[in-house]
């Protein structure tokens, strides 16, 4: 499937590349973003590999469309660091309020304009919610009374069955977080948002995937995919 490369904060320091993948049939929007966090590899390596299934036809949109942005923070990716300042603090906090930074602006403005109605915002966390509740290593965050949460619930469910050692399962965490993407997402644009976090314990290539089989099933919840 032919899949359109766009370039965010183009001529800054900042650039970067997001993709959009649209069928011939009218769907629903999904907005998929990683590397908001630099170093949390795990969630950029897997959006990468998302936009290159679609390309071969790996991952096949049947209805609506696709957006993929595999590195918000090219910089900070660069030196494997979170990011300074901490992008996810930045974005607005309502409906009137701008964006403290010029790359979450350039991001949220591409959420405006093509309003999705899932969001979901990829990081990677410390430590495993299945044996400490206050950590978010293997979580799936909504905002609370979000209308994401009864289909994060399903996918946990599914996901954990795939799962041989239950200290990596996933649990559902539900909280506020003005300035982050997912709440703007949420509370400005009322998309169904989403933060996926895997656990940095675990190695590499789980994570990743863990990553895009979570976003797969989100994918077909929304209706673009096929089963
Ligand atoms: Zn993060």
């Amino acid at each position: 499937m032919l899949v359109q490369k766009y370039t965010l904060s183009p001529g800054t320091s900042y650039s970067t590349p997001y993709y959009i993948a649209k069928s011939v049939r009218p769907g629903p929007t999904v907005m998929i973003v990683a590397g908001i966090h630099g170093k949390e590899t795990g969630s950029i390596q897997a959006a990468r590999k998302l936009v290159g299934m679609i390309r071969k036809d790996q991952l096949r949109i049947h209805k609506g469309s696709l957006i993929i942005v595999p590195t918000v923070n090219k910089k900070a990716y660069r030196q494997r660091i979170r990011g300074v300042p901490d992008l996810n603090r930045t974005f607005p906090r309502s409906a009137g309020q701008a964006a403290k930074h010029a790359l979450s602006a350039a991001l949220f403005d591409v959420a405006k304009r093509y309003h999705p109605s899932w969001y979901l915002d990829l990081h990677e966390a410390n430590g495993l919610s299945q044996r400490n509740a206050n950590v978010l290593g293997q979580t799936l965050i909504t905002n609370p009374g979000s209308r994401a949460v009864p289909v994060a619930r399903k996918i946990i469910k599914e996901i954990n069955r795939t799962i041989g050692a239950s200290s990596h399962y996933f649990n559902l965490r539900r909280h506020e977080l003005p300035g982050s993407s997912r709440t703007a997402a949420a509370r400005i644009l009322g998309a169904r948002a989403v933060t996926v976090e895997t656990g940095w314990s675990l190695p590499f290539s789980t994570r990743v995937q863990y990553q895009i089989d979570i976003v797969r099933r989100f994918l077909s919840e929304a209706g673009l995919t096929k089963g």
